[in-house]
């Protein structure tokens, strides 16, 4: 076993130290191989659109489509690969900052519920699109939260997006209530569900049930990364619940801001 470093021959002072370095050994080398799957994982995510903008730009050039409707079907993608280029390298940055602890919130006591129906507004038209139901049981007179709103609605309009995007039939639920001095806010959908052995992973970088559904929908797979971040972040908590081909629910928390916050 590589991590064990310091062989443990006794139970006192010294095998402690030893047990210390051991531990901190295999914590190093759970670093090191994160960071190389990490950095394994951008080079993949960004040579996939690479490879596209190089072959499609190819055909453009060499002449080789049939018609001019084949012809902006192969722009529309390169348009759609430059954006979701341009969206990981926004994520990839975002979540640095994050994890440095070098972004800059702007916390103030804010009222949720608007900052949601902003979120809500902002993917009505893809919920239009797509038919689905959008169902709302927000409640009115809620107290505020301290937090930085255009965050909030980055994680509300994050969290939203998926439902569509994971969402074939059915509903979207958004509900928001005060309990026990926090702000729950949960948002619910009808779609393929997420299976059980990816629940616990479901938040880690560039983990994605389905690579290439995912991609072919536009995501970048950090998405879901930036928001637990950001939640937690402003004090806040999520859990999600998920059935197979029944739906998913994510759960958010956010504590009351205090009477000298407002
Ligand atoms: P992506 O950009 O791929 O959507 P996210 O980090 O936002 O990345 O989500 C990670 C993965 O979690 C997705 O690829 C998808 O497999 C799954 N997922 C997220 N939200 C939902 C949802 N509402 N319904 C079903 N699956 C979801």
């Amino acid at each position: 076993n590589l991590d064990i470093r310091v062989n443990i021959r006794s139970d006192d002072e010294v095998g402690s130290l030893g047990r210390a370095i051991n531990d901190l050994a295999v914590e190093t080398n759970r670093y090191r191989s994160n960071r190389r799957e990490f950095f394994a994982n951008i080079s993949h995510e960004l040579r996939t659109p690479i490879s596209y903008l190089k072959g499609y730009t190819q055909v453009l050039k060499e002449g080789l489509y049939r018609s001019d409707n084949e012809r902006i079907q192969y722009l529309t993608i390169l348009e759609g690969e430059s954006e979701r280029m341009v969206r990981l390298i926004d994520d990839l940055f975002d979540l640095s900052k994050m994890e440095e602890g070098k972004i800059d919130l702007q916390m103030k006591a804010i009222n949720l519920t608007e900052v949601l129906e902003t979120a809500l507004l902002k993917v009505s038209m893809e919920v239009e699109n797509k038919e689905l139901a959008l169902n709302k049981d927000i409640e009115g007179n809620i107290p505020f939260i301290k937090a930085d709103s255009v965050r909030l609605e980055q994680i509300f309009t994050n969290l939203l997006g998926n439902a569509v995007r994971y969402t074939e039939r059915g509903s979207i639920t958004v509900r928001a209530w005060s309990e026990e001095k926090r702000m729950w806010v949960s948002i619910e959908d009808t779609g393929i569900g997420i299976p059980k052995e990816d629940l616990p992973l479901i938040f880690e970088r560039f983990h994605r049930v389905e690579k290439s559904r995912s991609r072919e929908l536009g995501g970048t797979g950090l998405g879901l990364a930036i928001v637990k971040n950001l939640i937690e972040l402003q004090n806040g908590s999520i859990t999600v619940s998920s059935e197979l081909g029944k739906g998913t629910r994510f759960e958010l928390r956010f504590p009351v801001a205090s009477k000298e916050e407002t």
